[in-house]
């Protein structure tokens, strides 16, 4: 675990997250800050920085999370498409220096269910993360 990392500290319980799913080696919970409605993280449990650091097994346990959290989120919020992000390093974007994967709902018609990267209600992510993990 990193000092002063949010994502060590939700793994190790010291920070409430909206959670869909967790394993031993794997989290997803709702971003804080969503892109689009159903916009979910999905983290390492072990403090990697980056996808030059994750050892490959972690990383094939990532991905097949992001997959399984993909197809539920498509489903749960009525996606168009899903776009998966994955940032390393300042310039790329990467402000949490632990390994995530961003799983973001997209929509056709320009406008919908967009938020624009506000802070939402915690009860709110809590509710959307109960419906995705209802169709994970
Ligand atoms: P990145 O720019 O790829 O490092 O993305 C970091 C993401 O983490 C952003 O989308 C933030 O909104 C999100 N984030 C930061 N802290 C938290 C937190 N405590 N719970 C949920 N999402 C968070
Ligand atoms: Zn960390």
């Amino acid at each position: 675990m990193a000092d002063q990392c949010p994502f060590c500290s939700i793994a190790s319980g010291s920070s409430s997250a909206s959670m869909v799913y967790e394993d031993n080696n794997v989290l997803a919970f709702m971003d804080l800050n969503p892109i689009s409605v159903g916009h979910v993280l999905i983290v390492s449990r072990e403090h990697w920085e980056n996808l030059y650091e994750v050892p490959e097994e972690t990383l094939g346990e990532l991905i097949a999370v992001v997959k399984r959290v993909a197809i539920a989120v498509k489903k749960t919020v009525g996606a168009d498409g899903i776009k998966i992000i994955q940032n390393n390093g300042r310039c790329a974007g990467q402000v949490v220096m632990h390994i995530h994967f961003h799983v973001v709902p997209c929509f056709s018609q320009k406008g919908t269910k967009r938020y624009g990267r506000v802070m939402e209600n915690r009860n709110v992510l809590d509710e959307m993360a109960q419906k995705i993990r209802k169709n994970l």
